[in-house]
């Protein structure tokens, strides 16, 4: 644990990784001092990578010597801005470039996709969540039903771990259909959990719904950027994300959004497979571009994804994630997921010896995880804030989901094995 013996494995660990190189190209933030803080927290908002900089300045700077002019002659034009985000979000998610597109925000998009996707008829009403969804998708998933004059009561189903158990397995999903398949419109379902950074099998749980004939939206908050995705071929129907937690693109950055090529496909204004009923919320910049500016009453859906897009992208929003995913083409997210299975379980292991003082409540099997650990401080309600307190006070930043929980996440870009030794040191001199 926190010993001399750690430390040396850790700076060991450290001198072998092949990506160690990376964590000077982020912006590590400092206390009032100028430390350099211990950021654990890429969970919830990603460090800045120091490209995102002269990113964001070219955008600014081509606003201002070419005014209207840049949507065509900017470095990178902002007519078809959102292209350059394409092939590394396709490689991030596992899916063509035609089936992923950059825009708005997470729960917009999973409002838009909402509105294409679930389409409840006769019995097959209910929409399949997980109980503690993260806040915005059960409000979103909540609105939609009211807005198809469903009441939540009856058709939102948030399935709850069995007794005494801190996640949901996927054979209690795969029991749910099976009992209940018929009446389940779409599963929507998180690829990694918030709160307890559970990673889940994407593609079982797609054939789960598909077997019963049901709709299976993903939710890739915690997973874009975090593990290898292959959504393409898990099959899944749609996914939804944001890019400022693992995508390190900055506060309030454009999210993003996958439609699998078959709906893809079915929605192609001249196809009529009605693989699902032709609905899209649409505006100018789903239309085709050649048309676009010809401003017609009709509609011509763009190729691709990109037929979901509203509005113009927010060029200044997406600008950081020109920059950052420049570093996960460079990194490969097989090489980062090779060294964050290596780094969550060295602070694993740091952290052992604190239990039962701790439990750490995401699963040890490392597949069913990502870099995330959720601990759990024991005690009365006021303990685990005190810690919390005490670790901000050293300079560690981590983050808090009440009751008793807090998220710490060793990021492979930025973070190292030493990060990881110096928490697991900092926790223990907090506890009793
Ligand atoms: C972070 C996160 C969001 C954030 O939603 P925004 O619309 O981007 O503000 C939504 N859902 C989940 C599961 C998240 O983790």
């Amino acid at each position: 644990m926190s010993t001399p013996a750690g430390l040396e494995a850790a700076r060991a660990l450290d001198a072998a990784d092949p990506l160690r190189g990376f964590r000077a190209r982020f912006a590590h933030p400092v206390d009032e001092r100028g430390h350099e803080k211990l950021y654990l927290c890429g969970h919830s908002l990603g460090l800045m990578p120091l490209a995102a900089r002269a990113a964001v300045t070219q955008e600014l700077d081509d606003w201002a010597r070419l005014a209207v002019e840049g949507h065509e002659q900017a470095h990178r034009p902002w007519i078809p801005y959102h292209e350059n985000l394409a092939a590394g979000l396709a490689s991030l998610a596992g899916a063509r470039q035609d089936e992923v597109v950059a825009m708005n925000s997470l729960t917009v998009n999973l409002h838009l996709m909402l509105a294409s996707f679930y389409r409840p008829h006769g019995a097959r009403r209910r929409i399949l969540i997980e109980a503690g969804a993260f806040s915005s998708d059960r409000h979103a998933v909540t609105s939609q039903l009211a807005w198809h004059g469903i009441d939540a009561g009856e058709a939102l189903v948030e399935l709850a771990p069995h007794a005494g158990a801190e996640t949901v397995s996927h054979e209690a999903i795969e029991a749910y259909l099976e009992h209940h398949g018929e009446q389940v419109a779409l599963v929507l379902w998180p690829g990694v959990q918030f709160r307890t950074g559970q990673a889940f099998d994407i593609a079982r749980i797609t054939r789960a719904a598909h077997r019963h004939g049901c709709i299976a939206g993903i939710d890739l908050a915690h997973a874009i950027g975090n593990m290898p995705l292959a959504l393409h071929e898990a099959d899944a129907d749609f996914a939804v994300w944001c890019s400022y937690k693992y995508l390190n693109a900055g506060p309030g950055a454009i999210g993003g959004c996958f439609v699998h090529l078959r709906h893809v496909e079915a929605l192609a204004p001249s196809s009529h497979t009605g693989a699902i009923p032709g609905v899209r919320l649409a505006g100018w910049w789903g239309h085709e571009p050649p048309s676009r500016f010809l401003m017609g009453p009709q509609f011509h859906a763009a190729r691709g994804a990109d037929a979901w897009q509203v509005s113009n992208p927010p060029v200044l929003a997406a600008a950081p994630l020109v920059a950052s995913l420049a570093l996960f083409s460079e990194a490969g997210i097989e090489a980062l997921r090779h060294k964050s299975l290596a780094l969550t379980g060295f602070l694993e292991e740091q952290l052992r010896p604190l239990q039962p003082r701790i439990q750490l409540i995401t699963p040890a099997a490392p597949a069913q995880r990502g870099c995330q650990l959720s601990v759990r401080i024991r005690g009365d309600a006021g303990r685990g804030r005190e810690v919390l307190a005490g670790l901000g006070a050293r300079g560690v930043v981590v983050d808090w989901r009440a009751p008793d929980i807090i998220r710490v996440a060793p990021v492979p870009l930025y973070n190292s094995f030493e990060d990881a030794w110096r928490f697991a040191g900092a926790l223990r001199e907090l506890l009793p």
